[in-house]
């Protein structure tokens, strides 16, 4: 027979370890099942990680996480092949705390402290365990997960599947249907490493306690949908790309290609020069939004994080924070379920009402028409970016052309790259996918 406990996760991920924290600190019997050799050992993230959730569930984190740097300054910029276009934005009370709730982060410190207050608080984490499948009784309920070790059935009165992208569980479980290669986008990501004075000089940061992070949008995924960063850490830069899987697909794209082109870029190569790589990754980000997501409870199972599409796709790249507020809703669900013993999917429907009322399901909805929006709308990726650098590097252009000769041309420019009824039409689009929807 089995051994029992209280609670399943599955994933030691931020979403995975706030569930345990907040289950443990409950007194629920809690074991955490994690793939990776540690905790953050195959966790990719770009990664800063917005601490808002992280907030509530440890108030002193700032004392005693490892974080990297709080984010204080942050650039945009749109590329095409040469050029670059940006803008900056740095707001004198994000460089004092809370630091607008972002930090850099390198999951690989982060993930192992954070498991560990789990640990502390009383969960079990059984790493380099991979869950394969549920238990059943007779009755087709789940009662307990299967894994990759010896003697390795545990039987529970309820799953927490928070085992990322792509989650196997949640298929087996019926809970979501086969993945669309749209919903999702392939990140790689390089971390490298560079002395910190060398990194505040080239990144104008004062102290440890100021952090950059870029965003670039254009010729930076060959004009196909996707992004670019470039965070700072204490002594090392962190630098990827992500792009579309169908397009990356499709198009036949090498990842590691597209990154290493936009190392090469004359906006990009000097603020690297001389760091040396130390690791590299690559990992896919379900970025379907709202629509994409699977259902989130069951009979005796909640999914959360990524493994529930959580991730807000717009400007904002958020999914830890998300992924950590998803994995404290599970486990106050939970928590109420015990104190019924009834773990029915009528008792946890509590889930969905607390996630309806959480700034998950609030901004997934908010942005729900945005990928499909972005999926339709290639062109907003190289026309316009394309043409708004050559409309600035116009307006800027100093030669014996008289100022009021060259906006005329840089009118006929934009009519000859776009016509009124695409760009009304875009416009509307973007605006209500962006901001009004
Ligand atoms: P994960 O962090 O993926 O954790 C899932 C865990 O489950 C893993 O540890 C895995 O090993 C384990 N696991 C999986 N299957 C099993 C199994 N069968 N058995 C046992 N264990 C299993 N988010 C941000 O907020 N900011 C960013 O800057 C950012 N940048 C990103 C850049 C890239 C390139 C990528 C790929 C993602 C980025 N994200 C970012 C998204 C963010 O990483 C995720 O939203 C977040 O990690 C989700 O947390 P999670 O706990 O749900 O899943």
């Amino acid at each position: 027979m089995a051994d029992k406990v209280d609670v399943v996760v599955v994933g030691a991920g931020p979403a995975g370890i706030a569930c345990a924290l907040t289950l443990a600190r409950s007194g629920v019997e809690t074991a955490v099942f994690e793939r990776g050799e540690y905790p953050g050992a195959k966790n990719v993230m770009g990664g800063i990680l917005f601490t808002n959730t992280l907030a509530k569930l440890i108030p002193d984190f700032r004392e005693k996480a490892p974080l990297e740097r709080p984010i204080t300054r942050r650039k945009f910029f749109a590329l095409n092949e040469k050029d670059a276009l940006g803008v900056e934005t740095q707001f004198s009370d994000n460089s004092k705390p809370p630091y607008n709730n972002n930090f850099s982060v390198l999951r690989a410190r982060f993930d192992p402290w954070f498991a560990a207050q789990a640990e502390d608080a009383g969960a079990m984490i059984l790493n380099e365990t991979v869950v394969d499948d549920f238990l059943y009784d007779d009755n087709k309920k789940i009662i307990g997960v299967k894994s990759r070790r010896e003697d390795g059935d545990l039987l529970c009165n309820c799953v927490v599947l928070a085992d990322g992208v792509n989650s196997l569980l949640a298929k087996k479980a019926g809970l979501r249907s086969a993945l669309n290669p749209k919903d999702f986008v392939l990140g790689v990501k390089m971390v490298l490493g560079l002395p910190e004075e060398k990194l505040r000089d080239r990144f104008g940061l004062e102290t440890k306690d100021d952090g950059a992070a870029y965003e670039f949008f254009g010729a930076v995924t060959n004009n196909i949908l996707g992004s670019g960063f470039l965070y700072t850490n204490l002594n090392s830069i962190s630098i990827g790309l992500g792009v579309t899987l169908d397009s990356a697909c499709k198009l036949g794209l090498r990842p590691y290609e597209l990154l290493d082109k936009f190392m090469q870029h004359p906006n990009i190569r000097p603020l690297i020069k001389d760091a040396e790589p130390i690791e590299y990754s690559a990992h896919l980000i379900p970025e379907g939004g709202y629509h994409a997501m699977p259902h989130v409870f069951n009979d005796n199972i909640l999914v959360c994080g990524d493994a529930a599409s959580m991730v807000n796709t717009s400007l904002y790249h958020e999914g830890s924070n998300l992924a950590m507020e998803s994995g404290y809703l599970a486990a106050k669900t939970v928590i109420q379920a015990r104190g019924r013993g009834d773990y029915s999917a009528k008792s946890l429907m509590k889930y969905g009402e607390l996630l309806g009322d959480s700034i998950v399901i609030k901004d997934l909805k908010k942005y729900e028409r945005l990928p499909e929006f972005l999926h339709s709308s290639p062109h907003l990726f190289n026309n316009y970016l394309d043409l708004a650098i050559d409309l600035v590097k116009d307006y800027f252009t100093v030669d014996e052309l008289a100022k009021g000769e060259r906006q005329k041309l840089m009118f006929k420019k934009i009519w000859n790259r776009v016509s009124l009824m695409q760009l009304a039409s875009d416009a509307y689009k973007s605006f209500r996918s962006f901001i009004w929807n």
